[in-house]
């Protein structure tokens, strides 16, 4: 079992990458804090994992206020007695979230303080509890569009996910040597609530589709598999990466959809 004998701490568990994640983390032998604002998707996520045999608790959070985020920390270490693993994964997507004229004050600042503050806070409480535990693995979610730009605008969201990246490489680099990994997982568009509460149409999905080379959304189960390698030990060299796992989306100049046939090689 690749994460046997380890304690893992993930936010947003109650739905999507965090649930998913939750599930294989348990499977693979991890003991799991479930943490999340909505208490009754935490607790079918938890529910869940004990069904399938595996070992979960709930914490309930707002990652984005400090007592929640101290006491979460403090749930995992009280119930499984350490923690190893800190997966920073919760994060919005807020449905006014514009451009730069568009975006009202309210909505950056709600977007940077669950997408950005909320990581910080689960590194400033987690990182002496995965000192504690001689060292550990923290990832943290970013996104694709912390690497690219678009022209359908969430300009807050696509800040946020940019600064989630840079704190990831500094801290990846302040800790390096106290055995503590830090890395930023990037997916892609993905076919969970986040987004598809947005792409509601047939159309709407295709004109994202167009952009991603293997012409489907990825799925929080695909995500989940690379946060495992991230969480174990198999990644005992990865620090400070942006881990893509995004259908090709940022190697795409040109998709094969956007291609003519007349026109192809
Ligand atoms: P999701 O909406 O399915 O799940 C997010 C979970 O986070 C929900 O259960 C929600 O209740 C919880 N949450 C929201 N605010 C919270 C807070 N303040 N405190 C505690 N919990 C809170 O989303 P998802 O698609 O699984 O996204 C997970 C992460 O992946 C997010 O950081 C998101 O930005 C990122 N991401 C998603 C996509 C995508 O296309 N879905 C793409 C790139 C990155």
């Amino acid at each position: 079992m690749r994460l046997e004998d380890k304690v893992a701490l993930i936010t947003g568990a109650g739905s999507g990458i965090g649930r998913e994640s939750a599930l294989l983390f348990a499977s693979e032998g991890a003991s799991v804090m479930a943490v999340d604002l909505d208490e009754d998707a935490n607790a079918d996520t938890v529910a869940e994992v004990r069904a399938r045999g595996g070992t979960a608790a709930a914490s309930h959070a707002d990652v984005s206020h400090a007592d929640d985020a101290r006491s979460m920390i403090e749930d995992a270490e009280a119930t499984f007695g350490r923690l190893d693993v800190l997966f920073n994964n919760a994060g919005i997507s807020h449905a006014d979230d514009a451009d730069a004229v568009g975006t009202e004050e309210v909505v950056w600042d709600l977007t940077m303080d669950v997408n950005v503050k909320g990581v910080w806070l689960g590194c400033k409480f987690g990182i002496p509890a995965l000192r504690r535990s001689g060292g550990g693995s923290i990832i943290n979610t970013a996104s694709f569009v912390a690497l690219m730009g678009a022209a359908t605008p969430q300009l807050a969201y696509t800040a946020s996910k940019g600064a989630v990246l840079s704190m990831t490489r500094e801290l990846a680099v302040i800790h390096a040597r106290e055995g503590i990994r830090v890395n930023a997982l990037c997916p892609g568009p993905l076919n969970t609530e986040l987004l598809m509460k947005y792409l509601d149409t047939p159309d709407k999905k295709q004109r994202r589709l167009v952009h991603i080379p293997m012409g489907r959304f990825g799925e929080a189960a695909e995500m989940a598999r690379a946060a495992l390698y991230l969480a174990s030990d198999e990644s005992s060299y990865v620090t400070g990466t942006a881990f893509t796992v995004d259908g090709g989306i940022t190697a795409a100049y040109v998709t094969p959809d956007a291609i003519a046939p007349e026109a192809s090689p």
